[in-house]
């Protein structure tokens, strides 16, 4: 029975995932199960949201005229006391019960046994499954887990096609312009970058990349049908150049495979298909997109795993041909729209430069989270951005008009004009802030009681050094290296690399400029140098690829060394050192590129070396760390999730990602005091320096730099010259004794207010 019951689950979860709409997962579900359980009855109701009752939505066994027909309030029948209580129900007589109530139009009447259990996402019921017997009978305790465990499943599938509109929320649909969205529908992700947008939509695509295409009108019909078979022809060129030259090696029948590839290429099969989506109007990407998800839903769904099998082969077909679809577009003609908001799956540095910088207005990730390093760059960047708004339909948001808040992570779509106005006031409020911040640039960072704070910045981007120098930045506290790795083809040459690292080292002579040796793995990935892991926070990242490959990290160490040749400024940084061996090993290879380079005649020096502190094991060796290097610096971004054990990248555990907990707090103290034993700099150039409120507690906690994004350092600046030295220390002793990070955040977000520092604050939003 087990063996049975997990491959029927197996097959369930397989069909949810592929079908395509939610009526067609509701049907399959409750014929599987009814199947598999050998009940008379299996039936779903789902909540509608606006009436708040539950409404029958798919049934197999009860009259199936009553689907979407019959509805019970949550305190009727024994379905509604499922929902109630949110727990399952098992009876053996469900006609007995006191909540029964007979529905006359399901024909229920002859049923007695009952199993329901409630359809939860995320602590909310969504609905109710039931199964019912003629019998009088208890089901057992394993028919009960299978029940609890496909509706875990299915509340999933559907709070997604609720919320991407693949469906429509019961009782919620409005029309509009050909696509059902509601008025100002709201899509909630994970605040990525500060600042509101109101702008067209334009989704990136990856190369060969065919889930991610959007529907776009096709132009003009006949050229689209002409790209297409172009495509289609080189397809076939290739599979055939394959085939030929594969001819030595394989068996016939393995030879026949190409047959195969070809056949489903002719016009009565993939290729006829997707010519008739053009000839209904949309662009030759988005039909093969279509068909393609069409036949991969088909194959995915049989019984025989030969032919499941050839849902790997439709995909594979749809991506030679869309790689050829996207070839003949020269990227050089894509027009952006002037106020464009990026929208891509997964954000990646690289799409960052993709649009030009004055038509670029913000960006939206599906997936990622706040402190993604797509997010990172873009608030170094100052566009505001939403990441991981895991629902967004985005294949179907080309060109649409869009709201984005950047504060809180949402987009609006099909926005109404009374939110268009309330966003624009914000818009024009935030550009007076900016402007009156502008004023500050040559002031110095000092409180009302004469401290003097250093403020530094984090760049990355060539864009970054202008900006910096612009906002009055007096040093660079972290120089990601990985950046100008990662938008390459291949590692830059150590000629390359010099002369990229001259370019930082040269506009901020003689200002420090602390570069931080390759800091890849986890969610930064060079596309050329893979990382597959289960765990990629936990896995091989910074120093520890480095150490493992001393060919990239010297001669990343010697360009480094050469182009500060003459300026004298550069400081070099180890990124998630756990033991002191690591530090060690560095060193070594830092005297030995030292030595290689003095003995071919220049006239290097040893730079200053520190070390990063962005992991727990570092926090309590910080004093030993710090004997053996010239200065610390937290990376806060890391420190936070690892304290936590809250994934940076991920948006189910944003919430969680808390850098104002007390934890965070109190080892952000404890390593600032450490190293000052050793009397030893230390800075920090997590993002938590670049918030305000934030910054003052560092600054009290006697960090001697803050390197931020260059983009809030004014607001920071303004923060610093706003209060007094005295009053951060009253601050961060008042925070220090407090249990919780919201709270925390809320206090110092008053406390701004209070010392009339309201401005720097996030707005009040609307649509809250
Ligand atoms: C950090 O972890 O805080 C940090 C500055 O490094 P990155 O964000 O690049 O991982
Ligand atoms: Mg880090």
């Amino acid at each position: 029975m087990a063996a049975t019951m997990l491959s029927v689950l197996r097959k369930i979860v397989q069909e949810v995932s592929t079908a395509p709409d939610l009526d067609s997962v509701l049907d399959l579900t409750v014929r599987r199960i009814q199947r598999a359980m050998h009940t008379q009855v299996c039936s779903i109701y789902l909540l509608d949201t606006i009436s708040q009752r539950y409404v029958l939505m798919a049934t197999q066994g009860l009259n199936v005229e009553a689907v979407g027909q019959v509805s019970l309030s949550p305190t009727e029948g024994v379905v509604g006391l499922v929902g109630q209580r949110a727990e399952p129900l098992n009876l053996e007589d469900a006609s007995v019960h006191p909540s029964y109530i007979y529905l006359k139009s399901t024909g229920e009447e002859r049923y007695h046994a009952f199993l329901g259990v409630p359809i939860i996402h995320q602590g909310e019921v969504l609905g109710v499954l039931v199964v019912q017997q003629n019998e009088r009978r208890r089901f057992d305790e394993s028919e009960e887990a299978f029940l609890v465990t496909v509706s875990a499943q299915l509340a999933g599938v559907i709070a997604h096609a609720e919320a991407t509109g693949s469906i429509q929320p019961v009782g919620n649909n409005v029309e509009n312009g050909g696509e059902r969205f509601a008025q100002d529908r709201r899509f909630s992700g994970v605040a990525g970058a500060p600042g509101v947008a109101i702008g067209q939509v334009f989704v990136a695509t990856l190369p060969a990349d065919l889930e991610t295409v959007p529907d776009k009108p096709a132009k003009d019909v006949d050229k689209e049908l002409e790209r297409f078979n172009t495509a289609l022809e080189a397809v076939r060129s290739d599979i055939r150049a394959v085939s030929r030259n594969l001819a030595q090696r394989l068996r016939s029948d393995e030879q026949a495979l190409f047959d195969v590839y070809l056949r489903m290429l002719e016009d009565n099969a993939l290729a006829g298909q997707v010519a008739d989506r053009i000839r209904a109007g949309n662009w030759a990407q988005g039909a093969l997109r279509e068909v393609v998800a069409e036949h991969v839903r088909e194959f995915s769904a049989m019984d025989d795993a030969y032919l499941r099998e050839r849902a790997t082969d439709i995909r594979d077909l749809g991506r030679r041909v869309l790689s050829h679809l996207q070839e003949n577009v020269n990227s050089q003609d894509v027009e952006y729209p002037d106020k464009t908001i990026l929208v891509a799956d997964d954000l990646s540095p690289a799409m960052l430069g993709l649009v030009p910088e004055d038509k670029l207005v913000g960006l939206v990730s599906v997936s990622g989270s706040g402190n993604s390093h797509a997010a990172i760059l873009a608030r170094s960047m100052g566009i505001p951005t939403a990441m991981g708004v895991v629902d967004l339909p985005f294949t179907r948001l080309e060109g649409r008009e869009v709201i984005l808040d950047g504060y809180t992570g949402r987009v609006y779509v099909n926005p109404s004009d009374d939110l268009k106005n309330a966003f624009g006031e914000i818009l024009r409020e935030e550009q007076m802030i900016a402007a009156g911040l502008e004023t500050l640039r040559d002031l110095p960072a000092q409180t009302t009681d004469g401290y003097r704070m250093p403020l530094w910045v984090n760049t990355g981007l060539v864009s970054d050094v202008e900006r910096s120098l612009e906002r009055g930045a007096e040093g660079i506290g972290l120089y990601r290296t990985e950046i100008p790795f990662m938008t390459r083809d291949f590692f830059p040459s150590e000629q390359e690399q010099l002369q990229i690292y001259r370019r930082q080292l040269e506009a901020f002579a003689p200002r420090p400029v602390t570069m931080r040796t390759l800091d890849v793995g986890g969610d930064k990935a060079l596309p050329y140098f893979p990382i597959e892991e289960d765990n990629p926070f936990l896995g091989w990242r910074g120093i520890r690829v480095t150490l493992d490959h001393p060919e990239i990290f010297l001669v990343q160490v010697r360009a480094m060394l050469r182009a500060a040749l003459g300026f004298g400024n550069l400081r070099i940084m180890l990124p998630m050192v756990t033991s002191m061996h690591e530090i060690e090993e560095a060193s070594k290879q830092i005297d030995r590129a030292v030595r290689e380079l003095q003995e071919e005649g220049l006239d290097v020096e040893r730079p200053p070396v520190g070390v990063m502190v962005e992991v727990p094991a570092a926090v309590y060796l910080t004093r030993r760390f710090a004997r053996k290097v010239d200065f610390i610096s937290v990376g806060s971004n890391d420190l936070t999730q690892y304290l936590l054990a809250v994934d940076r990248n991920n948006p189910r555990v944003a919430g969680l990602y808390a850098p104002y907990h007390p934890a965070v707090l109190r080892v952000l103290h404890f390593v600032a005091q450490e190293a000052r034993k050793e009397h030893k700099p230390v800075s920090i150039c997590g993002e938590m320096a670049a918030d305000p409120g934030g910054a003052l507690l560092l600054m009290a906690m006697g960090y001697d730099v803050l390197s931020m994004n260059s983009n809030n350092l004014p607001k920071v600046k303004s923060a610093i010259r706003g209060t007094s030295l005295a009053k951060a220390n009253t601050l961060l002793q008042r925070v220090m004794r407090m249990d919780d990070a919201e709270a925390i955040h809320e206090y110092l977000r008053t406390s701004l207010k209070d010392m009339g520092l309201g401005n720097l604050t996030r707005p009040v939003l609307p649509g809250r």
